[in-house]
């Protein structure tokens, strides 16, 4: 089997459960608001999220507006009275302390490190909170360099975002790279117009219906230390 040296990981699905973060993030503000909070607020909110941030990826709602406009859509939608921008500084601090790792993920880490290989996170997402999260999470040692979108100025998918990774590690050899995450769509994508394997995290047997063909599929996160070498 092919042996890489460096590993660029997705974060959120990959090696944290994001939705684990979400929920808890969630539950604490309607907490401390003393807001009545149920399954169908959590659905709404996840709805209400995902049209926000699909119309900001299609250059439709500035970033600025994007992460106020869910809270302002789901206080709309609730009938909450409250400051949706201090509800959105808030959520975002609650949501950086939820480095909750899905299985393996530590493991996996740690064997790229004790096998002086690298492992660097790539993500899109807010930057001070992937930058929490990091902090807070037991795999920061084993982990060389968090890249975010936010800090570079391109998505994930964008050629360009790459371009910077590789101008800002060490690795030159792209044959010695791979890339490992649960979105066909940023990560199996970016990495195959980047030009390199690409490892394809499908944890819940999903049908690939894309038209992007990763190099690997796994089911579990563990199944990588075969390509580590
Ligand atoms: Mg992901």
């Amino acid at each position: 089997m092919k042996k890489y040296d460096t590993f660029l990981i997705d974060a959120d699905g990959t090696l944290f459960d994001y939705d684990m973060a979400e929920e808890n993030a969630l539950k604490c503000m309607f907490r401390k608001y003393q807001l009545s909070y149920n399954e169908n607020v959590r659905t709404l909110y996840r709805k209400i999220n995902r049209d926000v941030w699909d119309s900001f990826e299609k250059g439709q709602t500035p970033k600025s507006e994007m992460q106020v406009l869910r809270f302002k859509r789901l206080f709309g939608a609730l009938e909450i009275k409250g400051d949706p921008y201090i509800f959105n500084v808030e959520y975002l601090v609650e949501l950086g302390k939820g480095s909750f790792l899905i299985d393996g993920a530590f493991e996996l880490c740690k064997t790229i490190s004790d096998s002086h290989c690298r492992a660097y996170i790539v993500t899109n997402g807010i930057s001070t909170t992937q930058k929490a999260r990091l902090e807070n999470a037991i795999i920061k040692p084993y982990i060389s360099k968090l890249f975010v979108s936010e800090d570079i100025g391109f998505q994930k998918l964008n050629t360009l975002y790459f371009e910077y990774v590789f101008s800002h590690i060490p690795c030159t050899d792209k044959s010695k790279m791979i890339i490992i995450g649960d979105s066909l769509s940023a990560d199996i994508a970016g990495g195959i117009h980047a030009g390199i394997d690409t490892c394809w995290f499908n944890k819940c047997d999903t049908e690939n219906h894309s038209g992007f063909i990763p190099t690997y599929e796994i089911k579990k996160l563990l199944e990588i230390c075969d390509l580590i070498g």
